[in-house]
């Protein structure tokens, strides 16, 4: 379909409700192809026709792609009746293009989340035969071993006996905190799994106590995003996705 309607065109790429974009058509703020328009409603082709909106050209897009580096205390959900969701973080603007966190981070788990509304990209990024690889950084209650990397290499049984796949797992470093000795690590896997970081530690009798992902398949956490900062994929990074 080569044209759609203008305020429905408008309403999804957040410049207003269809009322109010009748009452901007009536304002005169509105121009397609330099035309002034007076029915919110005519049909305009996106791709090709010039609208803009109070002297500034509409970007009309489709998809949305956003990386997020996700703190503590939100879920990866679209809604939630308890707590805060990870798209309750993002800005107001972002609202009518209804993305959703491709894939879950849990409440406790920081770092990088890609949220979009192109569900074919999510379903090819989650695919258990795709091998997606993702990255975690994790501090660890005890001392991680060269045991532990050909352990994790070979996979481990978790504790419902499903059997991972093989894991890189590469230390960081092992240092005495005031707890305890703690580990810091860096473990790729290529399947997402329920709690599968957390519960591959478990299986070598150890505990995650920090967790933060740093990367998926081509992707890595913007170190320059803060904590609930989001910004959206370069054409780069969008590229290297698909
Ligand atoms: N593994 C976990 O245990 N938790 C996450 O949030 C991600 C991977």
């Amino acid at each position: 379909k080569q044209t759609q309607r203008l305020d429905k065109i408008l309403a999804h790429v957040g410049i207003g409700t269809r009322s109010e974009l009748k009452r901007l058509a009536k304002e005169g703020v509105i121009y397609v192809n330099g035309v002034k328009v007076k029915d919110s409603g005519m049909q305009v082709n996106p791709e090709k026709d010039i609208i803009q909106v109070n002297g500034e050209t509409v970007l009309y897009r489709e998809f949305v792609y956003l990386m997020m580096n996700k703190p503590q205390g939100v879920v990866s959900a679209t809604e939630d009746n308890r707590d805060r969701t990870v798209v309750d973080l993002l800005d107001a603007a972002y609202a009518p293009f209804e993305v959703f966190p491709v894939g879950r981070l849990d409440k406790d788990t920081e770092g990088f989340l890609l949220l979009t509304n192109d569900g074919k990209l999510a379903h090819n990024l989650l695919s258990p035969r795709k091998h997606v690889p993702k990255t975690y950084f994790a501090r660890v209650e005890w001392e991680v071993t060269v045991e532990d990397i050909e352990a994790f290499s070979q996979g481990v049984t978790l504790d419902d006996g499903y059997e991972t796949l093989p894991g890189t797992l590469k230390i960081l470093s092992t240092g005495n905190e005031s707890g305890g000795v703690l580990s810091e690590i860096e473990l790729t896997i290529m399947e997402g799994k329920f709690h599968q970081v957390k519960r591959m530690f478990q299986a070598v009798g150890k505990k995650v106590v920090y967790l933060k992902r740093i990367s998926m398949g081509p992707l890595a956490l913007d170190p320059s995003l803060a904590l609930g900062q989001v910004r959206e994929l370069t054409t780069e990074e969008l590229t290297a996705l698909t």
